[in-house]
Order: structure tokens, then sequence, then C-alpha cells
């Protein structure tokens, strides 16, 4: 199974600290509560702690750094261990006090307590985004707190404090375990199960099969997945917690997985194209998480689950497809596959729903890794605000985003000498001809982003918030934009 460690809440009772097991965190700080519950812990564990600051290491601690004293056995405290409180606690600061934490995988439980309730929320936050486990195929279970115990003084305000966070903890859960799964588990049809089942949290699920994808017009959506045995699919999620308001679209690009069909792919990292549906990850992490918390928001889901694969039936280069909108393409690679999906999926939700404004996420063009790394997401819009609305939230969350240009100087890359567009540009700028090929399918008018997330949606490192593989990027910035936004 994948999961996060297992959090329980407590109101801290002083008397009781001789019974806590494992290791216990503790804060220098100068509040009252806080210095009483370290000398209680100390009183409890080790004579040579008494004056923690006077202790050689503390001086070179620094900020969010801690130092940890193993106890002999006669407590059933295993461990003290001391951190020092950031001088700047912005939420993103201490949320990664609370990941460094949860790499203490050496304690099956972790105690922590600190006065103020704010500070324990991120820290509890930070800790379990990082204690993200998927090792549900490993005969040997990867090594974990199992525990994590949360004191609080006031242990009901902290619960209320921290339905927001498990909201989130539980979306972008999802979004990683569908974002880790080999792609021989998660087919169309699987993923689109799993969708169905988020139903029961009062989303409204609607599937849409190919003979209805074909009815629409959707050529260039069907065209990517006709290689494959895995039907193509369009799935919709929609929360409606407002009545009366146009909803918010975010789309995303589930390709299950891509060979590059018959524009085949080096077989050197192919294995990594699993994550190639991760935008439809995002979307579906983010709708359960408004889903949970309840949002008083309209929001709509849209993802294009198909697979790339060569075979008797897949596309050629060379081909011409017709999309929904109308707009002839050349299919000069194959493997530029994710702008077809998203083409034809952007052109129905705007028909379809009258969006006050649309964001699209795919892991599209590997050039968008060359220009920006592992670090950031590239950001695209036709609507300067609405790029910098999103670009603020997600700073705010700590989840790099970078503005792209996007002008109509990219498009003579994109001229067929057949079609209306052929579907790619080249080397020079792949990430933003890409860009404009998808803006040829947004109306003018309506707001809109383009988030390239091929870099950022798994790591092979992990970073300081979440663990190796599916990082579950833009759930986060996306849940603070639709409630600062929208
Ligand atoms: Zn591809």
């Amino acid at each position: 199974m994948s999961n996060t460690t297992k959090l329980t809440v407590n109101k801290l009772n002083l008397t009781k600290v001789n019974l806590i097991k494992g290791a216990v965190v503790c804060f220098i700080d100068e509040n009252e509560n806080d210095k009483a519950f370290l000398n209680e812990v100390i009183l409890k564990g080790s004579e040579m702690l008494k004056d923690i600051k006077k202790h050689p290491k503390y001086h070179n601690l620094k900020d969010g750094d801690f130092l940890e004293f193993p106890l002999a056995s006669n407590t059933k405290i295993e461990a003290i261990i001391i951190v020092k409180k950031p001088n700047d606690i912005t939420e993103v600061n201490v949320r990664k006090v609370g990941a460094k934490l949860a790499n203490l995988t050496h304690y099956d439980s972790i105690t922590i307590f600190t006065s103020n309730i704010e500070f324990l929320t991120q820290v509890t936050y930070g800790f379990q985004l990082k204690s993200y486990f998927f090792d549900k195929y490993k005969g040997e279970r990867s090594k974990r707190v199992k525990n994590i115990n949360i004191l609080s003084l006031s242990p009901k305000i902290f619960k209320k404090n921290y339905l927001e966070y498990s909201a989130l903890i539980e979306g972008i859960t999802l979004t990683r375990d569908l974002t880790n799964e080999p792609s021989n588990i998660l087919t169309t049809e699987e993923f689109a199960k799993r969708l169905e089942s988020l139903s029961n949290l009062g989303l409204n699920i609607q599937i849409l099969e190919e003979a209805e994808l074909k009815k629409l017009g959707m050529n260039a959506l069907l065209g990517v997945g006709q290689g494959s045995p895995s039907p193509s699919k369009v799935v919709i999620m929609e929360w409606q917690g407002i009545k009366g308001k146009d909803p918010l679209v975010i789309v995303g690009k589930g390709v299950v997985f891509d060979t590059g069909g018959i524009s085949l792919k080096p077989a050197n990292g192919m294995e990594q194209m699993t994550v190639d549906m991760g935008g439809a990850g995002v979307v579906a992490g983010l709708m359960k998480t408004i889903a949970i918390r309840g949002a008083k928001k309209h929001v709509i889901g849209a993802v294009g689950l198909v697979e790339n694969m060569p075979d008797g039936n897949a596309q050629r280069p060379g081909d011409v497809v017709t999309s929904m909108k109308g707009d002839t393409i050349e299919i000069i690679n194959t493997d530029a596959e994710g702008r077809l999906v998203l083409c034809d999926l952007l052109w129905y939700v705007q028909q379809k729903y009258t969006p006050k404004a649309v964001i699209d996420l795919a892991t599209l063009t590997g050039a968008i890794i060359v220009a920006l790394g592992n670090e950031k997401a590239g950001v695209f819009s036709n609507n300067q605000p609405f790029a910098e609305q999103f670009i603020e939230c997600a700073l705010e969350e700590g989840e790099g985003a970078w503005q792209m240009p996007l002008d109509n100087s990219y498009d003579r890359l994109l001229k067929s000498h057949i079609a209306d567009v052929k579907n790619v540009g080249g080397r020079p700028a792949n990430s933003i001809s890409a860009a404009r090929f998808l803006q040829r399918f947004v109306d003018n008018d309506l707001p809109w982003i383009h988030l390239d997330i091929a870099g950022v949606a798994s790591t092979g490192t992990g970073s300081s918030i979440s663990p190796k593989g599916a990082t579950g990027w833009g759930v986060k910035s996306l849940n603070k934009l639709i409630d600062k936004y929208f």
C-alpha cells in the first residue's frame, strides 16, 4: 500500500511525558509552554541535556536543523530531537522542518509538541507530505515512521485547522499514486475506474467513450490512442460547490504510456513514460482535495486518457487529422501526441461549459526540462494578470513556476504545407511552439494558462518536501488559486 504516516492528535499532559514512546521533538522557543515541555522531556531523559543551549553542538545549528540525542534504555523515550526554530517562519519554511523530521525513519513513532498551533500545523503538513511511500510492489517495505503523535494545547483547534491540510494530503497522495503506478496496471480503463470512485465524495463523474468522442469529432485525441488496445476516454469530474457560477476548468493530459508511437522513442529511459499522465493525475488529486474540503467553488476537471503505442493501426507521420474545432493537423511526429489530446479537450470544454477560465497541465515537452530542469514548471498564458495570480500562489506554496514567452512570432514554426497546422515546430523553442499550438484551440478572450510540468511531475531524487518519484506538483498551488481568485 502507498500511504503517509498515521497521524494522532492529543492534548499535552506534562504529567504523562514519561509514557511517550519513540522519539520526542522539542523546539527551542522562549514560549513558557515550550520551555516547560522541553524541561519535562529532558528531566525524563538525560541529565547532560539540562542546559541545552550550552551544548557545544547547539551553537552550530542552522535554522530549522536539529540535534538528535539517543537516550539510555531506562526510559520509553528513545531519543530527544532538539530543533532550532527557523527565524523566517513562512509556511513553506516550516513545512521543510517537518519534512526533515520525516527522514528519521529509524523511529517507529515520533511525538511533536509546540504551543504555536499554526507552526505545529505546518510542521505536521510538511512531515506528511514527505512521508509518502509507494512500495506496494516490494516484498520488503520501505523504512518509515509509522506514527506521528501531535501534542497540542488545543487539539480541537489543531484538528479543525488541519482539515484543509489533510484534504490536500489525500489529493496529493492520489496524484502521486496515479503518477507512480506502472502502465500495465494503470490502463485507461483502470484510470477511469479510479476516477469514477471519486463520485462517493460528491463529485459528478462522467466518462465519454470512443463512440461518443468520435461523434463529437475529437479525431486528434482519438488518433493518438488508435494503436493501443486500451480504449481512449475522456473523464469529466465536476464539483459544484456553489450554484450559478461559471466554472474554472482544469484540463489534464493523461497519456498512460507514451512509446512515441510510430516515431518510437529510444529504449533508454522509455520506462519513465509511465508518468506521461501526470497532468491528469494532478487534475484528479486537485478535484479530490476540493471535494473533501467541500469548497464553495465551481470547478470542473477534464482529462484525456489515451495510450500512445505503435501498431498496424497506429497513426503515421504524414497523416492529417481534423480536430474537433475543424482545424486540420499534419502529424509530423507521433511522439508530439500530448497537444493532440489537449487540443480537442480544450475545445470541448469551451463549447460545453462556458468556463470563466481554463488551465491545462501536461508533461508536454522534454524541452521544458532543458530550459527549467526539475525545479520549475513552464507557465504560458494569454492573460498576464491570470498568469501572475498563478505564479504568486505557486511561490507561496513553494512550487517552482516560471513564465515563458508566448506570442505569434513563433507561429511560423508550425506552418504545414498540406494542413492548417503541423504538430511539431522542431527543436528551437519547442515548448513554446507546443504552447502556441494549444493556443489555436483557446478563445482569445478566455483567460487560459498552460502548465508544462514535464520536469516537475516526477523527480528521480526527491525534493525537500516530496519523496523520490511523483511529486504531486500543482495540487497545492491550484488549490490556493481557486481559494483566492475563484
Ligand atoms: Zn510523446
